[in-house]
């Protein structure tokens, strides 16, 4: 039997169209504008690249992430638009924009080293022939953000997309709990409970960040996740941007051992990996923090703190074994 592939689930896709992509960052307000300087820098991408070669840029450094770290592959995500329940696009309320042909056309770049999770709106008119493209692409994955793009899981209407996706074997990589680096459209599409339908019709879900809170004031879900693993046994949670200062509460709620088999090593890159977080909260010691520092790649340096922590080199192979299925 071949060795299980070491998958970091969780890895952004970010480009500004330069090389026709159709990708763009939202930079109409200074608050914009300084999340994705920030990101950019973490991602080793300088910012005045934005407007004018990001798409390379970008996937360039992707490329060399993957390769020079314990990892085997990553799963690479497009980002659709925000769209009302009837299906229309609300581009002025989103963050960033990364079309799914972009996705696979890097994906298919590099063969083996990126699987690809597409985004659809399920209220989209064309969401089922979307699907059907992608899978036929070779997509793996759906990525949604039902509380950023303004979708109603539990929503009837959803059923046959849901439905397909099953059919087709896509695991839906879906955010949960609060989010702090885009602008939110519905709060309460945060509650991982909301996840029932899609479980109920058969797909495979992972939930981002395990339903923990991202602001101060974000209401907090990890314990309702957890509680929804006994109904669910298709259910998993990634430990995505845990490492991060203001998700690091989420790391003690996790590290149990009837909850880390259920959990899926990501990274959320390039949402800043830093080790301040994990060491304040006494799940690594003081050289590990140091050591880490001195990673030059974000994706390395995640896995380094999240093995440190206590997550078992199992959270590392478990999606392969799912992918494999
Ligand atoms: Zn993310």
């Amino acid at each position: 039997m071949p060795t299980a592939r070491r998958i970091d689930c969780h890895v952004h896709l970010v480009g500004d169209g330069s090389s026709g992509s159709g990708c763009w960052v939202g930079m109409a307000s200074p608050h914009r504008r300084l999340i994705s300087h920030v990101m950019l820098l973490e991602a080793g991408v300088p910012p005045r690249v934005l407007g004018r070669d990001l798409d390379a840029c970008f996937e360039r450094r992707l490329v060399e992430q993957v390769r020079e770290s314990d990892l085997d592959a990553a799963v690479l995500l497009a980002q659709d638009l925000p769209h009302t329940d009837r299906g229309e696009p609300l581009p002025g309320k989103a963050g960033f924009y990364v079309p799914n042909d972009h996705l696979l056309a890097v994906c298919d770049r590099h063969p083996g080293l990126f699987i690809p999770a597409v985004s659809i709106h399920p209220a989209r008119p064309d969401a089922l022939e979307e699907l059907d493209r992608c899978v036929a692409r070779g997509a793996r994955v759906v990525k949604l953000l039902p509380n950023c793009l303004g979708i109603d899981y539990a929503d009837r209407r959803y059923h046959p997309f849901w439905e397909k996706m099953a059919a087709a074997g896509l695991i839906l990589l879906s955010h949960t709990g609060g989010e702090m680096t885009l602008p939110v459209i519905e709060p309460r599409f945060a509650d991982p409970r909301l996840l029932a339908t899609p479980l109920d019709c058969g797909v495979t879900v992972i939930a981002a960040h395990a339903a923990g809170r991202s602001g101060l004031w974000d209401p907090d879900y990890t314990h309702e996740l957890i509680a929804l693993f006994a109904r669910y046994p298709r259910l998993y949670a990634d430990n995505s941007a845990l490492s991060s200062l203001n998700r690091s509460h989420t790391i003690a709620k996790v590290l149990r051992t009837d909850v880390l088999e259920r959990i899926i090593h990501g990274s959320d890159f390039p949402v800043p990996v830093g080790g301040f977080g994990p060491w304040h909260r006494g799940h690594i010691d003081w050289r590990t923090w140091q050591e880490s520092r001195r990673d030059r790649h974000p994706l390395q340096r995640d896995l380094r703190l999240k093995r440190a922590m206590g997550f078992p080199p199992a959270c590392e192979t478990r999606l392969d074994a799912l992918l494999s299925r």
